[in-house]
């Protein structure tokens, strides 16, 4: 029996490999719940010069759906036919794995819920740890509208953007996994500059994914631990100084409002709260509409978290 040492050299320095994917899916109901079913994986891998190295296209054959949905097969043009003879997506992922390699890279897509299913279709077939080829994620779409000025709570269509960043969408069709990759690439590869990737490349570690999944709600129950009562104080936008609060909460589709009045200048604001509890914590958003030629003599109702030197220098 021989034993062979192999040796593998690397360079120190190697560059990082960008990985854009896309994928197609079929959501389902199944006895485990709703199922967002991978049917179709495309990715392209960039040098760190924005040169395509290679491709990886493949159809995957669903397991929990029976047929595909019409919308999917509208968009697609993916047959039930199609699938029938594709690998499943145990086998599909492990060539994709052995596409991507050993090595740093970071892994790309339009908007972020291509990486949210990877991972759902990794966790039903209990390899979730196989998520961890992936070494760093780019939301491509937020780069990208950074890139051009555009406000990233917007979500603009890939199609819609390489349009306005004059990117070539040539004759692919669309919605289809890889032509969608190649599309963000050629995006990312017009826009991304080190700035840009310094802001939105992410290490795709455990706490990356905890974010990910975390399900965001807002608070109903104004008695709940979380609240922090001093953050429903709100200061007049005129006065700067705090204003008192007139009424109790009502709760209305997952919002608290409440009647404020400044002391100061007289004016009435209905605030409401919104309070959502994110992966990082507490979230408390107010939105602020005045109560237009109202004279300002309504009572307080005793109800107030006004703290005394606001109120002095109010009075
Ligand atoms: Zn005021």
């Amino acid at each position: 029996m021989s034993v062979t040492t192999q040796l593998a050299i690397r360079s120190r320095n190697s560059p990082m490999k960008y990985i854009i994917i896309d994928l197609e899916w079929n959501g389902s109901n199944t006895r485990s719940g709703y199922f967002d079913e991978i049917i179709e994986i495309g990715a392209v891998a960039l040098d760190d010069r924005m040169n395509i190295v290679s491709e990886f296209q493949t159809l995957v054959s669903p397991k929990q759906t029976k047929k595909l949905r019409g919308r999917i097969k509208e968009l697609t043009h993916i047959t039930n036919d199609d699938l029938k003879n594709a690998d499943g997506f145990v086998t599909v992922f492990k060539r994709l794995k052995a596409w991507i390699g050993p090595g740093d890279n970071c892994m790309l897509s339009w908007g972020n819920s291509d990486i949210g299913v990877l991972y759902e279709n990794l966790t039903w077939y209990n390899m979730t740890d196989e998520i961890y080829i992936i070494k760093n994620y780019c939301d491509a779409q937020q780069l990208c509208q950074k890139a051009l000025g555009i406000s990233l709570n917007k979500q603009i269509g890939l199609a819609a953007f390489a349009e306005q960043a004059e990117v070539e969408i040539g004759e692919d069709q669309l919605h289809r996994a890889l032509n969608d990759s190649r599309l963000t690439a050629r995006c990312f590869a017009k826009l991304c500059t080190p700035e840009l990737l310094d802001e939105f490349v992410k290490k795709a570690d455990r706490v990356f994914y905890e974010r990910m999944n975390f399900k965001c709600y807002n608070l109903q129950d104004l008695s709940d631990e979380q609240v922090v009562f001093s953050d429903f104080m709100t200061k007049c936008p005129e006065c700067d100084v705090y204003m008192k609060r007139l009424t109790t909460f009502t709760c209305k589709n997952k919002k608290h409002y409440a009647k404020y009045r400044c002391a100061l200048c007289g004016r009435l604001y209905n605030i409401s709260h919104t309070l959502k509890i994110t992966y990082d914590g507490l979230e408390h958003r107010k939105t602020l509409s005045e109560i237009g030629g109202m004279p300002a003599t309504e009572e307080s109702d005793g109800a107030t978290e006004q703290p005394a030197q606001n109120a002095e220098e109010a009075s």
